[in-house]
């Protein structure tokens, strides 16, 4: 039996009185994680492997992101966790994020080259820079193989379109925190077309955002943010998008001793990403872009902090919402 079914059917049985697990026992909530076997680790900050259980709850967010936006028309594009170095270029990532971008380095020698790389090895020294880039970048945001793509398409329909993508995302940032890994999921629907649509788009996600988070029981607000640009230069280009409210994020309480956490963004980009790459609305203009973010592991952690380990004891209302579609 897989586990959504196994879930499902506790619903009926388990008691939700008992308190949730997460609040007693180990030291940390990532401690608590990886005892209770819900992460599993490689000896790498933030690189976990998921049980059985922590994938029926991103199975169950993305069921109920799925049931959220079955009115949007989405287009559904799948992309693997990486992207090409043109398209990564054209992005301007390393720009404005230097320190988070991950690239894919391969060996490309001869007999010769293989020799050396392996008397590193075996001597203990360095050998990685015995290796040469790929051409592939791990994919930093799951929007981002989108807006080439639907550029390389030609103009959009008319009023633009929605695109609903879920990929592994990489960010170089370790971290104790179990809500900041290396690579984790990000669902989004990408919206592509007039302004007037995009901010049409976003205000109306902001809503079911929160509608998500309050029918999920997690004590949720939503805040104006910014990117972690990088750098002085980049702190000027924060603030112009705080003072702009261009992004937005749901946030949550997660983290021992820490400030909320964001589980879900809601960002309006302009024109940015239609002038980078060239995308049109069908009368000729430079399309505009916005997409909302939601962190599939960041929310699965929020629940697990607020109802416990366990989701057969999660309050019936949450249980239905992510398992009874
Ligand atoms: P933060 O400011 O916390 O680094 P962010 O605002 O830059 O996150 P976005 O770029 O808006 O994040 O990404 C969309 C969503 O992806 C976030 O709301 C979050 O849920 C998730 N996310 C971002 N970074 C991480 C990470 N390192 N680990 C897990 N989830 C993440
Ligand atoms: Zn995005």
């Amino acid at each position: 039996m897989d586990s959504i079914a196994l879930i499902s059917d506790t619903l009926a049985t388990s008691g939700a009185d008992e308190p949730p697990a997460a609040r007693t026992g180990p030291a940390t909530f990532l401690a608590a994680l990886l005892d209770a076997g819900l992460l599993i680790p490689t000896g790498v900050q933030g690189l976990y492997g998921r049980s059985e259980t922590f994938e029926a709850i991103a199975d169950g967010l993305n069921a109920a992101i799925t049931a959220l936006g079955s009115d949007q028309h989405a287009e559904i594009l799948r992309f693997p966790p990486a992207i090409g170095q043109a398209d990564f270029e054209t992005s301007e990532y390393m720009k404005s994020f230097p320190q988070l971008a991950g690239t894919v380095h391969s060996f490309c020698g001869d007999d010769r080259g293989h020799r050396r790389l392996l008397a590193r090895l075996e001597d203990g020294d360095a050998w990685t820079d015995q290796q040469a880039f790929s051409g592939v970048v791990l994919t930093p945001a799951a929007c981002y193989p989108v807006y080439p793509a639907m550029a390389r398409r030609g103009p959009l329909p008319w009023q633009g379109k929605v695109v609903d993508v879920l990929s592994y995302c990489y960010r170089h940032e370790p971290s104790l925190e179990p809500t900041r890994m290396q690579l984790f999921r990000q669902r989004e629907y990408v919206c592509l077309g007039p302004a007037e649509r995009i901010v049409a788009f976003r205000q109306l996600w902001m809503e079911r955002g929160l509608q998500l988070g309050k029918a999920l029981e997690l004590p949720v607000e939503v805040d104006v943010a910014n990117d972690p640009f990088f750098g002085r230069g980049g702190r000027i280009v924060a603030d112009s998008q705080r003072e702009l409210r261009l992004k937005f994020e749901l946030l949550i309480p997660v983290n021992d001793g820490a400030p909320p956490t964001a589980c879900m963004s809601f960002n309006y980009h302009l024109d940015h990403f239609g002038a980078l790459w060239g995308i049109r609305t069908d009368d000729g203009g430079t399309a505009h872009t916005g997409c909302v973010g939601f962190g599939i592991e960041r929310l699965g952690l929020a629940l697990l902090r607020h109802h416990g380990l366990d989701p057969a004891r999660w309050p019936r209302g949450v249980r239905e919402r992510l398992w009874s579609a």
